[in-house]
């Protein structure tokens, strides 16, 4: 038999690093007519460092003993900082991630608290409390992608809408990250279900959302999104189980080509 169009185009776009999980999605895909995106990991590599510690160096370690079972970004740079400075890092029980927000965990019989600061320059930033006092500030950066710009300005054309920048950081850091990629609509400080609440507030509109996402945390907008697209590399299990698409080289440019593929299979579907 002849392949289908659009089973045709899963296998050209699998040739391409993109799994498109079934037919249904793969027809989906060239509907789409406004996308989101998430900052950290997506537009972002997803490796930040951290490049201050306003505080203690015992703070940090206390940090990096409170993130060692997180899977985030910052979590992994806060222990390789710590590593890097050749601290010990002690023991720690009673882990609590609230995603979107951060971590806790009782460390050396301290309370320890790393959730999300206001940076000073357009950083992201995550403050350290020990027993419910201030005790560090932590800043991060991290690189914007180098397919970035060009993706997002592909996807703004193909759909006719200028895409937005859905992220759970400050709104200077995700400023910052914006202007660098060309995006002008930026919605900061989400927690996860104001992420997908946003998602269904344009569906609900009429507008059928590519959303496109790495993190626990973005979960819950890519199942709201007609169309949920995860990276491969940077991305957490439960957003690759939860994405409809997976971009498993992490490769941004591929997403406006698979739409365009997608597109030109819906019009040999008759
Ligand atoms: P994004 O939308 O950019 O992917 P998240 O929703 O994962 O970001 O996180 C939003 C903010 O919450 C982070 O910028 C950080 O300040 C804080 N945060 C989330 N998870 C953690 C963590 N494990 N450790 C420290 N801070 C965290
Ligand atoms: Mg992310």
């Amino acid at each position: 038999a002849t392949m289908p169009p659009l089973l045709s185009a899963i296998a050209t776009a699998g040739r391409h690093g993109v799994l498109v999980k079934s037919a249904v999605v793969m027809e989906r895909l060239g509907a789409v007519d406004r996308v989101a995106l998430d900052k950290t990991g997506t537009l972002t590599e997803g490796t930040p460092r951290v490049t201050a510690v306003r505080g203690e160096e015992t703070a940090l370690a206390l940090a990096a003993a409170a993130e060692l079972p997180s899977e985030h970004p910052l979590a992994r740079a806060v222990v390789a900082e710590a590593r890097a400075r050749g601290l010990r890092l002690p023991e720690a029980t009673d882990f609590a991630a609230e995603p979107g927000r951060g971590v806790r965990a009782v460390v050396d019989g301290h309370e320890v608290r790393v959730h999300r600061a206001s940076g000073t320059h357009g950083d992201t930033a995550v403050e350290v409390v020990v027993d419910g006092a201030p005790a560090a500030v932590l800043e991060f950066s991290d690189r914007l992608r180098e397919a970035a710009p060009g993706a997002v300005a592909a996807l703004g054309r193909l759909t006719g809408t200028a895409p937005t920048l859905l992220t759970g950081d400050n709104a200077g850091a995700a400023a910052r990250i914006a202007a660098e990629t060309g995006i002008d609509d930026v919605r900061a400080g989400l927690l996860p279900h104001e992420k997908a609440e946003a998602v269904r507030e344009w569906e609900r509109a009429g507008a059928k959302v590519l959303l496109v996402g790495d993190g626990v945390n973005d979960a819950p907008a890519l199942a709201a999104a007609h169309a949920g697209v995860a990276m491969g590399r940077a991305g957490s299990d439960l957003a690759l189980e939860t994405a409809d698409v997976v971009v498993v080289h992490d490769e941004l440019g591929a997403i406006p080509a698979v739409v365009a593929l997608s597109r030109r299979a819906r019009r040999l579907v008759v």
